[in-house]
């Protein structure tokens, strides 16, 4: 780990006047992955400026537009576990606690979540080329040991994929990224948070430098009845995700009006197929018609050497998370899902 300098910022001005000094003055919140990184000299950061101490950013507000506002700063544990997201948003609660283990969720923030860099092995590993690590370098991941990588979405510069499962659920959600900087305030679509490899696989997502996250929104709707999120991995806890699906739906006079469904350990961000949910929409939720969305979903998907499963394991699991959407009480340990 290099030597670096550590401040807290007092206030949020003061967080993004110290962020945009200069790209290696880093912003930790739970630290629970940017101190992984820089001691694995992934990244190197001059000074870590502290935002644990902004105030406003830690609790959840109501929205004008009948939603809510989930604090940057808030810790997963405490979001997921607030009555509020457990009633309204419980596809989002189920979504957080499958990811990381109950010590991490108590550390990591909510705007941290969204930051958090891939689990691609070689990206952390300084002694091997990886284009996000070090662009132009190349990817160790095509030809080599790619069992967690991507297989919708990706390119021959990066085939990583974004490791969170709050993120999923976030995505499903359709909710919004609130975000402070130099220039003032902006709002991003979640789907427009995050990025795809392209010429930049360097880049993870959409924010410009000196900006932080302030606020996660959730629109008013959140599928409070018909939910599901299904985690897919290879061991039973602290595993980050093969396949996860985040799916909710409107369901009215037997017929699906809305369905949104998030695939997570697919892709460099968390990916949406809106003619797959279209598709369903007023169709009668039925395990032919989610076979037929997961195909649509699943369209184009291209494996790899070790990860050609994840294909039709993507598409298995779309249609058991919608089956037990249906009949959330199907999550329960034990039970049975059925339509
Ligand atoms: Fe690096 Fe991406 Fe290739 Fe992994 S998949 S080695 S993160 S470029």
């Amino acid at each position: 780990m290099n030597n670096f300098s550590y401040t807290k910022a007092t206030d949020l001005q003061h967080a993004v006047s110290l962020l945009s000094e200069n790209n290696d003055h880093k912003a930790v919140a739970g630290g629970t992955n940017i101190i992984d990184l820089m001691k694995y000299f992934v990244t190197e950061a001059d000074t870590l400026v502290d935002i644990n101490r902004i105030s406003g950013l830690s609790d959840i507000n109501d929205t004008e537009n009948g939603g809510i506002m989930l604090g940057a700063l808030m810790t997963n544990a405490d979001t997921a576990y607030h009555p509020v997201v457990e009633n309204r948003y419980p596809l989002l609660s189920k979504a957080i606690l499958a990811g990381a283990s109950a010590q991490i969720r108590n550390m990591a923030t909510n705007g941290g979540n969204l930051m958090q860099r891939t689990r691609c092995y070689y990206f952390y590993d300084p002694a091997v080329p990886c284009n996000k690590r070090e662009p132009g370098s190349g990817c160790s991941a095509t030809k080599g040991y790619n069992r967690i990588h991507a297989i919708l979405g990706h390119n021959d510069n990066c085939i990583a994929v974004f490791p969170s499962d709050m993120c999923v659920g976030l995505a499903a959600l359709d909710a919004k990224v609130h975000i402070s900087g130099p220039q003032g305030e902006r709002v991003l679509p979640f789907a427009d948070f995050h990025r795809l490899p392209g010429d930049t696989p360097h880049l993870d997502n959409n924010l410009q430098a000196g900006e932080l996250i302030t606020g996660l929104e959730l629109p008013e709707e959140g599928f409070s009845e018909y939910y599901s999120y299904l985690k897919l991995r290879d061991r039973n806890s602290y595993a980050f995700a093969l396949v996860s699906v985040a799916a909710g739906f409107d369901i009215e006079g037997g017929l699906i009006k809305e369905a949104k469904i998030a695939l997570g350990g697919v892709a460099h961000k968390p990916w949406r197929s809106a003619e797959a949910e279209n598709y369903l929409k007023g169709k009668t939720p039925s395990e032919e018609h989610f076979a037929e969305a997961a195909e649509i979903m699943l369209d184009g998907a291209q494996g790899f050497e070790h990860n050609h499963f994840k294909i039709a394991l993507a598409k298995r699991a779309i249609v058991r998370n919608s089956i037990m959407a249906m009949n959330p009480g199907s999550q329960r340990p034990g039970a049975k899902p059925s339509l």
